[in-house]
């Protein structure tokens, strides 16, 4: 054990003993509560409630009577009670604390005890999963606790939002004993559309507790800063979150925040014309790949080519960069991204692969041109580019909760990230069992070929005993690859891979069944538990398993990150299940080949081993291991980045939204009050900008006070979001213009704040000279002018952030291409400065 970890163990240990007699003091009340009626239940929390409302209690004190008191409905309802370790996990999550539990020791039973004691405030607790088929499951599965003691349960999902009503029969009508029956059965992974009552979204918001995605929780706060009257918001203030897999939303997706766009009508006809050139350029020639950066960059003979193809003098020049901009990303598209593997191809559309799990993104785009390149590389048709409306990275959205805490498996490698990022304290709570899983030592093979030959040949053996296997790959070509290898083999198997993530949950969790063989892109059916017979309630097939040895994990590639690994791995031995798990690694796979270094290479090839030969060297997976730890580290720093450089955006989002927010509240239609309140707002503002009161109160008896107040709240809004999505704008061309300015030896970030505070300045100025002057220029009311939001039309949109990577690239380049630029020459950053007096300083 390193030292570090040593220390972390003790605090880790010391924290627990703090926390242990709290657990002492639920299960003292057990007995208590067990002799309480279905309507005593309830009625202890209308008595909690009171208490804490009236101040006369806190939350902790409440706590050991609270969690005692949902683990006597769980076991009435699910006849589950809470494992003590549990109730350590309930305690580090109430606290804000990230509590790491193991796959399998139900995270989601732990998450009630926390969700519960917070949610007696009524001021909401969200629960956040990672897609929306686990907020339904969730919400019905977790629903029957809250409801049997009297808390109101909502779910939101991407186009609906529910109240969880266990009288709701839906479609099923008639049937409900039958569904009863069913939801017992398979709850664990069957959703049913029974007990969810459509509702609004405001509704499902307005329940003690909401369980739903990330991206719909952060999409709805936009949306709810977008809103043209108070009325329409759909959120109440943020509370308390529970994210669970809280490393999948906080360092998965931490590169690609949410962002709200509508389309950008001057997008040009580059793409086509790019993507027709860009084949003819040549590898090392004309373009080098850094394929640990995923980046591209154009040599001189390259810039060449393309300046004669185009007839241009000069490519750094053209439009302040953009046609440089386009044309690199359509190289990367013709060169980094792969078909079915980074994308597929569906109904005419580009539809993006999750690298992490596998899965498709429908309706989610690649930002910066990238998602139109590939469009015209794979001869789509090419959606118009778009502009930002709204965005907020996930980490700035769940900052806004008054108390954050999260689950997951795997935390502990992301520790650091957590504390120095985020501010919160992984907590390793210890399994229930003990965890008897066999980690095998990794096979390695030379080619990529043997090494999948040899794992269909483990497969088989495993099968003929019948014990079952789940085999991980890292993306959807490779899984179908094995599928067929299998196929050939004839080893009966189920495919599961983004393409079909519908049955996703139904087919994990058969996984466990004697003879199964299951083949799954890494983490596809995260969430769903895999129990070894495949029926919670057959024992005796569950035992058949467990003495094959459980469930078999292999592992075809060895991930960037060792969590994934990790959480492939948990998929077997859950609950102090037998189970093991062994990955196979070839040198041709991409960790080994972009990270792995020479020195593996050399060997290899030195010990001129046969392609089918598996080598099990403690110096090559400790190679991988060390791979794995430069590749995390360079992606921490990456999202480091991207969160400081967003930190910036994060304190004008806030005080604009807050600005906003006031206005939208004074220019409430209906409402006399706020009538006198916005030409209150208004009068102000003349005054402060120097016009004249007497001509504006001329001007409201010309045109009469309705009519005015009309054009004012419309003037107030569009005036406010046109600057607004116009600082956006500003903020990513500055983002990208400092980059550029680093040759100067400054601190780009520096600038970057600096610059960015002066516009920020500069636009709150503006919004409030814009309104005022509008105001007065404005001749008479605009006949049929709708209050309603009807200049933009906002589509979802979510982006991968790479532009680090590329700017870095290109500034390179700019400094390689500085000598040919004449000091008179318009600067290539777009500054449209001379040369001398920009860059060239
Ligand atoms: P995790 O999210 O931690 O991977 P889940 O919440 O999916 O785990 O739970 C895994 C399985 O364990 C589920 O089938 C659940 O019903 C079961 N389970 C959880 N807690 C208990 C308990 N206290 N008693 C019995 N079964 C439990
Ligand atoms: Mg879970």
């Amino acid at each position: 054990m390193s030292f570090l970890s040593k220390i972390f163990g003790d605090e880790n240990k010391k924290y627990l003993d703090t926390i242990q007699p709290i657990v002492e003091e639920i299960n003292a009340l057990e007995n208590k509560f067990k002799d309480f009626s279905v309507e005593k239940l309830k009625q202890k929390t209308v008595e909690f409630k009171e208490k804490l409302c009236r101040g006369r209690a806190s939350a902790d004190e409440v706590l050991p009577q609270a969690f005692a008191l949902v683990r006597e409905a769980s076991k009435r309802v699910l006849s589950q009670r809470h494992f003590d370790v549990q109730m350590l996990g309930g305690i580090a999550l109430h606290q804000g604390k990230i509590a790491e539990m193991r796959t399998g020791e139900g995270k989601t039973l732990a998450a009630t005890l926390p969700t519960y004691l917070n949610a007696l405030s009524g001021k909401g607790v969200h629960i956040i999963t990672v897609n929306d088929y686990l907020a339904r499951r969730d919400a019905v599965w977790m629903g029957q606790i809250y409801h049997a003691l009297g808390l109101s349960v909502g779910c939101i999902v991407h186009d609906a939002a529910y109240i969880y009503d266990p009288q709701y029969v839906g479609e099923q009508a008639g049937d409900k004993e039958q569904v009863d029956k069913e939801r017992d059965l398979k709850g664990g992974f069957k959703v049913f559309a029974s007990y969810l009552r459509p509702v609004s979204r405001k509704e499902a918001y307005e329940a003690d507790i909401t369980y739903g995605t990330n991206n719909e929780f952060g999409f709805d706060y936009l949306r709810d800063n977008m809103a043209y009257e108070d009325k329409s918001r759909v959120q109440r203030e943020l509370n308390y979150a529970i994210i669970d897999e809280i490393d999948s939303i906080l360092i998965d997706e931490a590169r690609t925040p949410l962002i709200i766009s509508a389309p950008d009508t001057e997008a040009g006809k580059m793409y086509d014309e790019f993507a027709r050139i860009t084949p003819r350029l040549q590898k090392e020639t004309d373009y080098e790949i850094d394929e640990k950066l995923k980046a591209v960059t154009l040599t001189d003979p390259g810039v060449d080519k393309i300046e004669k193809i185009l007839g241009m003098k000069n490519i750094y020049q053209e439009k302040g960069m953009r046609y440089l901009h386009h044309l690199e990303q359509a190289l990367r598209a013709e060169v980094l991204f792969k078909k079915d593997r980074d994308y597929v191809v569906k109904n005419g559309e580009i539809i993006i692969v999750d690298e992490f799990t596998g899965r498709l993104m429908p309706g989610r785009r690649w930002s910066e041109g990238l998602h139109q390149a590939v469009e015209a590389k794979e001869g789509v048709m090419v959606k118009p580019e778009s502009i930002t409306l709204a965005s907020i990275t996930f980490q700035n959205y769940f900052r806004l909760y008054k108390k954050l805490a999260g689950m997951t498996g795997t935390a502990a490698t992301s520790g650091e990230e957590f504390h120095k990022v985020y501010g919160i304290e992984v907590i390793i709570v210890p399994t229930n069992k003990p965890m008897i899983r066999q980690d095998l030592s990794d096979k390695i093979y030379k080619s990529e070929q043997g090494k999948f030959q040899a794992i269909v040949q483990e497969v088989k053996q495993y099968h003929k005993k019948g014990q079952p296997v789940l085999i991980g790959t890292v993306s959807i070509q490779k899984n179908e690859y094995l599928g067929k290898l299998l196929d050939r083999e004839g080893v009966p198997h189920q495919i599961l891979n983004a393409k079909q993530h519908e049955k996703e949950g139904e087919i994990i969790a058969q996984a466990g069944r004697l003879g199964a063989v299951t083949v799954a892109t890494n983490m596809a059916g995260r969430g769903v538990d895999i129990v070894l017979g495949g029926n919670p309630f057959d024992y005796k097939k569950a035992k058949q398993v467990k003495e094959l040895g459980g469930l078999h994990v292999i592992g075809t590639e060895r991930h960037e990150a060792r969590r994934i690994d990790n959480q492939l791995r948990g998929r077997a031995g859950r609950q102090g299940d037998p189970g093991s798990s062994q990955f196979f690694i070839s040198l041709g796979d991409d960790l080994m080949r972009i990270f792995g270094g020479d020195k593996i290479k050399v060997m290899m090839e030195r010990l001129k081993m046969p392609e089918d030969q598996p080598i099990e060297l403690k110096l090559i997976s400790k190679s991988i291991e060390t791979a794995q730890s430069k590749v995390e580290a360079s992606h921490f720093d990456m999202r480091k980045h991207i969160l400081e450089y967003d930190d910036v955006m994060n304190k004008h989002r806030e005080t604009f939204y807050k600005k906003r927010r006031e206005i939208v509240k004074r220019t409430a239609v209906e409402d006399t009050e706020s009538e006198d309140s916005l030409k209150t707002y208004i009068l102000d503002l003349i005054e402060k900008k120097g016009f004249s009161k007497q001509d504006y109160e001329k001007k409201e008896q010309e045109i009469g006070s309705e009519n005015m107040r009309q054009i004012e709240r419309m003037v107030c809004l569009k005036t406010l979001d046109t600057l607004w999505i116009s600082h956006l704008e500003g903020m990513q061309y500055l983002r990208d213009s400092v980059r550029l300015r680093a040759y100067g030896q400054r601190d780009p970030l520096v600038e970057y704040k600096n610059e960015g505070h002066r516009m920020f300045q500069e636009l709150l100025n503006r919004i409030e000279d814009d309104i005022v002057q509008t105001i007065f220029k404005a001749k008479t009311a605009i006949p049929g002018l709708s209050f309603q939001q009807t200049s933009f039309n906002p589509v979802r949109q979510q982006v991968t952030n790479r532009a680090e990577n590329i700017a870095h690239k290109r500034q390179q380049r700019i400094g390689d291409k500085k000598q040919k630029i004449g000091r008179n020459e318009p600067c290539p950053c777009g500054s449209n400065k001379k040369y001398k007096k920009c860059c060239g300083k």
